[in-house]
């Protein structure tokens, strides 16, 4: 394996998500890893997975996809 983790791609469920920031607060990445909704963003693919977003999500709005990518290592 090259890398520990695989990236993740999120979707957020815009009709179950109150927008209350909550994923967007607890997120490690830099600044701008949001959508346009202000949720966590969804058309990146994210290199930490840490999940914490997925899981102070109030309303489990948020779900991942694994990248199966052999470029993915970034570290
Ligand atoms: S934590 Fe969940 S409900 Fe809150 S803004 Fe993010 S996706 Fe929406």
């Amino acid at each position: 394996m090259m890398s520990t983790k695989d990236p993740v791609v999120f979707e957020v469920e815009w009709n179950a998500c109150i927008k209350c920031g909550a994923c967007v607060a607890v997120c490690p990445q830099e600044a701008g890893f949001t959508s346009s909704f202000d949720t966590i963003a969804v058309n990146k693919a994210c290199d930490i997975a840490c999940m914490f977003c997925q899981t102070v999500c109030p309303v489990n709005a948020i779900t991942h996809q694994t990248l199966f990518s052999t470029e993915a290592a970034v570290f």
